[in-house]
């Protein structure tokens, strides 16, 4: 953060990345889309799934009602079926201005139907995350779409199926906690805020101090929890390079580079 707002131009150039300092402003669910795909193939799956209201939360059914005014129909997660490079593969993208990406039933189940079509097609399977944690007017039952999640993403592994995370920020809660780290390759966005519980929990919980940088992406990378930081500018050639060696693909000729 530095304070460059006169140069909101080059901003939008660089998919909303500072130029002067790097610094990774939120982009949309849909712009995401844009850049994970190319131009014309990208499909939108499962439109039709709507969250209920179970348990009968208080003014739950309007939040849902706002949201949708908000941000679309999709719930917290577009999930849809693409090329990236020419390869035809499933794509599932969080949508923060959803409820704050919050993961309930309707999440859970998009995610569970794009594992299993990608295990059905043997085609790989992408999902951008980001989120506030599980979603709370559904109690029990979004918390129950972890294990769904996992056990539907358990299947791709036994099928060698690739399976790519990527971690915009904030990625946390329940999110963080099941399909987000179970990537075979988990990459994330630079200074992106990934964790389960937040800072001011755990230092009450632990009575210590937390080390500099705690829960950043650059902080995971250097313990282990993540693969690679990868800036944005970068996501696009990085998912498709590894796309493409996780299936065994042979490099395209038109993108084979030339000393
Ligand atoms: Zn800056």
């Amino acid at each position: 953060m530095c304070g460059h707002l006169d140069i909101r131009e080059k901003f939008e150039r660089g998919f909303n990345v500072c130029p002067e300092c790097g610094d990774h402003r939120r982009i949309s669910a849909e712009e995401y889309i844009e850049l994970l795909t190319d131009e014309g193939t990208w499909r939108e799956l499962y439109t039709h799934l709507r969250a209920t209201d179970p348990l009968n939360f208080e003014h739950y059914p309007e939040r849902i009602t706002a949201a949708i005014k908000k941000a679309g129909p999709a719930d917290a997660l577009y999930a849809g079926t693409a090329r990236i490079e020419g390869m035809p593969y499933n794509l599932g993208v969080m949508n923060f201005a959803f409820m704050g990406g919050s993961m309930g039933s309707v999440v859970g189940e998009k995610i569970a139907r794009l594992a299993r079509r990608s295990t059905d097609k043997r085609q790989p399977l992408v999902l951008v995350c980001t989120s506030g944690g599980a979603r709370m007017q559904e109690g029990v039952l979004s918390l129950m779409q972890m294990a769904k999640t996992s056990a539907m993403l358990a299947q791709l592994r036994e099928d060698a199926i690739p399976y790519i995370t990527i971690l915009t920020n904030p990625t946390t809660g329940g999110v963080s906690a099941s399909f987000a780290m179970q990537g075979d390759v988990i990459l994330a966005e630079p200074g992106a805020v990934i964790g389960f519980a937040g800072q001011r929990v755990i230092k009450q919980t632990i009575g210590q101090d937390l080390p500099a940088g705690f829960q950043t992406a650059e902080f995971l990378l250097e313990h282990g929890q993540v693969d690679d930081v990868v800036p944005r500018a970068s996501l696009r050639e990085t998912t498709a390079r590894l796309l493409r060696h996780m299936s065994g693909q042979r490099v395209r000729e038109e993108t084979v580079e030339y000393a």
